[in-house]
């Protein structure tokens, strides 16, 4: 459990909860009751029907044969990209929902950067019949037409924010004021493992449902449930949260993050947290950030909107700063041709966040896989084992 946040919400040096004292109600009341509400059988119960229902999990892990031929290595793709809406963020929308309604509130704010945290948050708005304000930076509501449109759609109201480089901090602080404003009766639903203790600890947990299926997937598949790395791009780092879970205290399971580099980690134009940032404090945790040398945050860059962000999550400050993880920073130019190379060897055209994390199969020294099975033998497998039905299942 030295992975997992301590009772003062923090892992390692990092985490806690900086936040204006007007908010301390609203937080303390979250990191006092969450824990409870999502181990209520009740609460438990409709979580994992939406997941099932709703969301179509368990997502598929698909034994990618062309692209393990080509590193010699048994690589699986936890399809992720197959939830509704198109990312593994409504695996965390769906649960921060469910701890609203419970917690008697009658509308939802988020922040978004690209869209996609907006959208998956507007669409379970849409769901549970709530009221949902998206503040989003102006400049992003211009590059990121279609989601704008989408969040409309779906009933939600979009506020740009028009301070500073209208982008994603920006549309932070302007979400932050509105809660000032409106602690009472509003929920506010973070999009990543990052912000105030307990949103990384909670947003994770939301995750971990990744984790959990490939443990179980794996387990049918091949007869084993760890493999020897678990790979995940880092924006602010729910989907590696996520996918790392069950595995963070096996050390036999070598877990590995990557950040954007955007046009080189030299070059001004990055998001190679990691590589560039110090300790400080953003969105109301301690962690890692890219800053000046006087504090200010410094502007990100990355080709993929979703890696766009100037910090990485606390629980990945810590896997960092102990090295349990090791961190990768591909460029824009790398992520495109891992993307375009995994969909010409297997039909299937990742995000370009995504394409990052494929990227780092190239810089790492993958050794030919210790696995007794081979695709073959897995495949055999895999069809003589069909239907299990939802996490937790046993047979
Ligand atoms: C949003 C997004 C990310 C980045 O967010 P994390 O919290 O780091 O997971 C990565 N990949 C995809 C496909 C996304 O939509």
């Amino acid at each position: 459990m030295e992975y997992n946040v301590n009772d003062k919400g923090f892992y390692g040096k990092f985490g806690g909860a900086y936040i204006p004292e007007m908010l301390y109600p609203n937080v303390a009341e979250l990191r006092d009751t969450y824990l409870e509400i999502i181990q209520e059988t009740a609460f438990q119960e409709q979580f994992y029907y939406l997941l099932k229902h709703y969301v179509g999990r368990p997502t598929p892990l698909y034994l990618a044969e062309r692209l393990s031929e080509k590193y010699k290595a048994q690589i699986y793709l936890k399809r992720e990209d197959l939830c509704h809406t198109g990312a593994h963020k409504i695996n965390n929308t769906i649960g921060q929902i469910l701890v609203a309604r419970k917690l008697g509130k009658k509308s939802i704010i988020a922040e978004t950067g690209a869209g996609q945290h907006g959208v998956a948050t507007a669409t379970v708005c849409a769901l549970m019949g709530m009221d949902c304000i998206i503040y989003m930076g102006s400049h992003d509501m211009e590059r990121q037409k279609p989601n704008v449109e989408r969040m409309k759609i779906l009933g939600a109201t979009v506020i740009p924010a028009t301070s500073g480089s209208k982008t994603l901090k920006d549309a932070t602080n302007e979400a932050m004021r509105h809660w000032i404003n409106h602690p009472q009766e509003t929920h506010y639903i973070i999009g990543s493992v990052v912000g105030p203790h307990p949103y990384p600890a909670m947003v994770a947990l939301f995750q971990s449902v990744i984790s959990d299926e490939i443990k179980m997937q794996l387990q049918q598949q091949i007869g084993r449930e760890n493999p020897d790395y678990i790979i995940a791009c880092v924006g602010g780092g729910s989907n590696a949260a996520g996918a790392f879970y069950h595995f963070m205290d096996n050390k036999d399971v070598k877990l590995v993050a990557v950040e954007a580099a955007g046009k080189g980690v030299n070059s001004g134009q990055s998001a190679a947290t990691t590589a560039l940032g110090t300790m400080g404090i953003l969105h109301g945790s301690r962690t890692l950030l890219m800053q000046t040398e006087d504090g200010q945050v410094t502007e990100p860059y990355s080709i993929s909107a979703g890696l766009d962000y100037p910090g990485i999550g606390p629980l990945h400050a810590h896997l960092f700063d102990t090295k349990r993880a090791t961190f990768y920073a591909v460029t824009d130019e790398n992520a495109m041709k891992a993307g375009i190379a995994l969909s010409r060897l297997e039909g299937i055209i990742p995000a370009i966040e995504t394409a990052h994390a494929l990227a780092a199969l190239d810089e790492m020294q993958l050794q030919p896989h210790e696995s007794r099975y081979s695709p073959q033998q897995a495949r055999r497998y895999y069809s003589s084992n069909r239907d299990c039905p939802r996490p937790g299942c046993t047979r």
